[in-house]
C-alpha cells in the first residue's frame, strides 16, 4: 500500500539520514513531480522540523534555496515536503576521489558565498556550514546550482526590522560540526556571521587538500576530542594550513578570523579574492565541474580496459602497456555506494590520487603505466578544452598563478605518451558519450 504524506505526496525510498530525522524520496501524486520528504518523530526530545520549516518559509525565494511545499503532522511523524535536490558536495568530493581542482573550488566558493550572504541578508546564520549541507540541483533541474540545506541549527542573529544584533555571549556549547567549526565557536562564543564564513574557508581547504590537519585525532570522550581539535586549530598557523594553495586561501581565513562579533563581513572582498584567482588562472566560470569530466573519465577508463583486454587492439600495443589503476565503477551516474565508501576504500583512493604527482609515470619492467585514472581524467579535461589544476602534495609555499599554470603543460604532454590507437579510440568514444 502506498504511504501518503500531506494527502498528495507518496512516500518513496529513503535517500538520506540526518542527525534529527530521515529524508525520503517522494512523488506529488497530482503532478507526478518528484520531491523530498524530511521526517521527524513527534516523540523526539528536541523537535526542530517545524522550526526548520518556518526558517525555509521565511528565507524562500533566493537562488539555491529549496522551496518548501508543505509541513504538517502525519501519524506519528512531522513531515516537511521540499524540492528534491541532487548529490551533496561531500558525495561529489568522494566521487572525485577526495580532491577537487582549483577551478571547481573557485566555482563552488563563489556560489557558496552567495548562498551564505543571502541567508545572512535574511537575518539568519546557518551554524552548520559543511559539505554535506550543500547540494547540487538534480540532473534535470538546476544541476549547476549549489543549494544550501538544513536550517535546523540556524539562528536569527538580528532583529528583522531594526537589525539590532544579538548580544555577545560566552560559555555556549558547540553547535554544528567540530571539523568545520570556527575557533571562537570552539571557545564557546556565540556564533555570528563571521563563523559561517570561517567554516566555509575550512571547507575550501579541505576540498583542495583532501583533509584538514585536525581530522582523525583520537580521544575517548567527545569533550576531549573537541578540545584536541581546538588545540590543533590554534597551533596550526594559517601559513601551514594553506601551504601549497594559492595565497587567496590564506587571505580568506585571515580576513574571517579578524572579523568582530557584530561586524558585517565584506562579502565582495571575499568573492573578489576568488574571482581574481580565476582571472589570473584564465578560468571561465562555465560550470564545468570536476565531476562532469569524471563521468567521461569513467566511461573512458572502462573502454580502455575493454580495449586492452579485448580483441580490438593489436597484440603488440596491448603488451606494451598496462593499466595502472583499475577503477571499479564505470557508472555514469553517481552511485550511492561511492558516496558512503568505507574508510579503507577512501584511504586507498587518496593514496592512488596522491601518488600521481610524485611519480608522474611509473615504470614496471618495460611496461609503461600510462592509463591511470588520473591520466585519463586529465586527457578528458583537455578534450573539453578546459584547464584544471590541483594542489600538489608536499608543496610548502603558496604557488603563483604561473607555477599553477605550468601544470597545464604537463597535462598537455600526456597525449604524446599515449599510443595513437588508444587516443583515437578515446576520441571516438568521447564523441559518442557526448
Ligand atoms: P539533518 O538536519 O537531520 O542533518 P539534513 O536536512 O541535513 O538532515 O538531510 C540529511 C541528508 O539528506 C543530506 O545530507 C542529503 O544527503 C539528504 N537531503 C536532504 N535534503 C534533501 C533534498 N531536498 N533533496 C535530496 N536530498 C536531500
Amino acid at each position: 500500500m502506498d504511504l501518503r504524506v500531506g494527502r498528495k505526496y507518496r512516500l518513496g525510498r529513503k535517500i538520506g539520514a540526518g542527525s534529527f530525522g530521515d529524508i525520503y524520496h517522494g512523488t506529488n501524486l497530482l503532478s507526478g513531480e518528484e520531491i523530498a520528504i524530511k521526517v521527524e518523530s513527534v516523540r523526539t526530545k528536541h523537535p526542530q522540523l517545524e522550526y526548520e520549516s518556518r526558517v525555509y518559509r521565511y528565507i524562500s525565494g533566493g537562488i539555491g534555496i529549496p522551496i518548501i511545499r508543505w509541513f504538517g503532522r502525519e501519524g506519528e511523524f512531522n513531515a516537511m515536503i521540499l524540492d528534491l535536490l541532487g548529490p551533496s558536495l561531500e558525495d561529489l568530493f568522494n566521487y572525485c576521489r577526495r580532491s577537487f581542482s582549483f577551478k571547481t573550488i573557485i566555482m563552488l566558493a563563489l556560489q557558496m558565498l552567495s548562498r551564505i550572504q543571502y541567508v545572512h541578508g535574511r537575518s539568519f546564520i546557518h551554524r552548520d556550514i559543511k559539505p554535506d549541507n550543500f547540494l547540487m540541483g538534480t540532473t534535470h533541474h538546476q544541476n549547476n546550482i549549489v543549494h544550501i540545506i538544513d536550517f535546523g541549527l540556524s539562528k536569527k542573529y538580528r532583529d528583522f526590522h531594526s537589525h539590532k544584533h544579538i548580544p555577545y555571549r560566552e560559555n555556549k556549547s558547540l553547535t554544528g560540526t567540530a571539523r568545520y567549526a570556527s575557533i571562537s565557536t570552539h571557545m564557546g562564543i556565540e556564533q555570528s556571521r563571521r563563523d559561517d564564513l570561517e567554516s566555509l574557508g575550512y571547507i575550501l581547504i579541505y576540498f583542495a587538500k583532501g583533509s584538514l590537519p585536525w581530522q582523525g585525532l583520537r580521544a575517548t570522550t567527545k569533550k576531549q576530542k573537541y578540545h584536541l581539535i581546538l588545540e590543533k586549530k590554534l597551533t596550526t598557523s594559517i601559513e601551514r594550513l594553506c601551504s601549497g594553495l594559492p595565497v587567496q586561501f590564506a587571505q580568506y581565513i585571515e580576513y574571517c578570523r579578524t572579523l568582530k562579533f557584530e561586524q558585517r563581513p565584506d562579502y565582495s572582498y571575499l568573492s573578489g579574492l576568488f574571482k581574481g584567482l580565476a582571472t589570473s588562472l584564465d578560468y571561465h566560470i562555465d560550470h564545468l565541474f570536476d565531476w562532469t569530466f569524471l563521468r567521461y573519465t569513467r566511461i573512458m577508463l572502462q573502454k580502455q580496459s575493454e580495449m586492452l583486454t579485448g580483441p580490438g587492439l593489436p597484440e603488440e600495443t596491448r603488451n606494451k602497456y598496462r593499466i595502472e589503476t583499475q577503477y571499479r565503477s564505470p557508472n555514469s551516474s553517481i552511485p550511492s555506494s561511492l558516496c558512503s565508501g568505507s574508510q579503507e576504500k577512501k584511504k586507498e583512493e587518496k593514496t592512488i590520487n596522491r601518488n600521481y604527482y610524485g611519480n608522474n609515470y611509473e615504470s614496471t619492467g618495460n611496461k609503461t603505466a600510462i592509463l591511470s585514472f588520473e591520466n585519463i581524467k586529465r586527457l578528458t579535461m583537455k578534450k573539453f578544452s578546459s584547464n584544471f589544476h590541483y594542489y600538489i602534495l608536499g608543496e610548502t609555499h603558496n604557488p603563483s598563478p604561473n607555477e599553477i599554470k605550468s601544470q597545464t603543460t604537463f597535462n598537455s604532454n600526456l597525449e604524446c605518451r599515449i599510443p595513437n590507437e588508444i587516443t583515437q579510440y578515446m576520441d571516438m568514444e568521447l564523441e559518442r558519450a557526448r
